[in-house]
């Protein structure tokens, strides 16, 4: 496995390698990038991991000082996981303090749900994930449902803009109890991630009531909101959006995002399920 940090350095080798898989993250990885490790290695011969925890997608009172960054353990993930080439840059690297600022933006879709919680977010997702994408010019590249904003966000990305890379979408992998898989959950004291199972048990308890033929989403909403509030969890919001617009559904008739944003303590947790007719 080749653990590269320079840009020149990743170009020269990609020029080596035929069809790449990428499967981008800022690292702390767990059983969900694992999955999407996997599930590139079945599509393509040769598997890229950037590790990079992106500054431009955090806002100002974020945690991008304490965001986890457990190299070592990352790499050996990594290596016994199959991966070719990890790209773990520098921030400099990537944003050269000289470098013209440039905006990628979806509107539409960038400033609902996480978008307007997180104003600017999904403009450094996409500024990272199409430099990413010219850097190691994957021929598909892996995400994952657990942020399904962001999923549908590069797919209109690369749609909008022509870019050649298949985007497969991979579903979230959770813990034995439920909750989705994710860097942040270290940051949970045990009380909280008790707390914080409420998140999947309001999904599950929707997606229940939405199995036995209710198809109004103010009934399901509100279900997910008394799940939540027995626990005192603070919710950001809790919605319901067509998969593709992410415009707010009222009937459910078409694939729908029932998508969930709560604050446990400091952590913040999202979490979605999809729920098809
Ligand atoms: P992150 O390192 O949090 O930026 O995530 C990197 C990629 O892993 C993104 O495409 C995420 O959607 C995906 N991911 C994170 N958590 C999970 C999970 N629990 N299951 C599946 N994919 C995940």
């Amino acid at each position: 496995m080749k653990l590269l940090h320079t840009i020149a350095e990743v170009r020269a080798e990609r020029d080596k390698l035929g069809r790449l898989a990428l499967v981008p993250t800022m690292g702390a990885l767990h059983a969900g990038h694992l999955s999407l490790i996997d599930a590139a290695r079945r599509r393509a011969p040769h598997v890229a991991v950037s590790i990079f925890v992106n500054p431009t997608q955090f806002g100002h009172n974020e945690d991008f000082n304490r965001y986890p960054r457990p190299l070592e353990q990352d790499l050996a993930k990594c290596q016994s996981n199959g991966v070719d080439m990890v790209f773990n840059p520098a921030v400099e690297e990537m944003y050269p303090p000289a470098a013209t600022d440039i905006v990628v933006d979806l509107p539409s879709l960038s400033t609902v749900l996480e978008g307007k919680h997180r104003p600017g977010h999904f403009k450094g997702v996409c500024q990272v994930v199409a430099k990413l994408f010219n850097i190691l010019r994957p021929n598909i590249a892996f995400f994952g449902q657990k942020d399904y904003q962001q999923l549908r966000i590069i797919a209109a990305m690369v749609e909008a803009l022509n870019m050649d890379i298949e985007i497969v979408g991979c579903p979230t992998i959770r813990d034995a109890d439920g909750l989705a898989m994710s860097s942040r959950n270290a940051y949970l004291a045990p009380e909280e991630r008790e707390k914080a199972l409420s998140i999947s048990r309001a999904l599950g308890i929707a997606q229940g009531e939405f199995r036995s033929g209710v198809r109004q989403t103010n009934r399901l909403l509100t279900t997910m909101q008394k799940v939540l509030l027995e626990k005192h969890l603070m919710i950001d919001y809790v919605a319901a959006v067509d998969a593709t617009s992410l415009r707010p559904v009222e009937v459910i008739n078409a694939p729908t995002v029932l998508a969930v944003a709560t604050r446990v303590g400091k952590t913040r947790l999202i979490d979605n399920a999809i729920v098809e007719p």
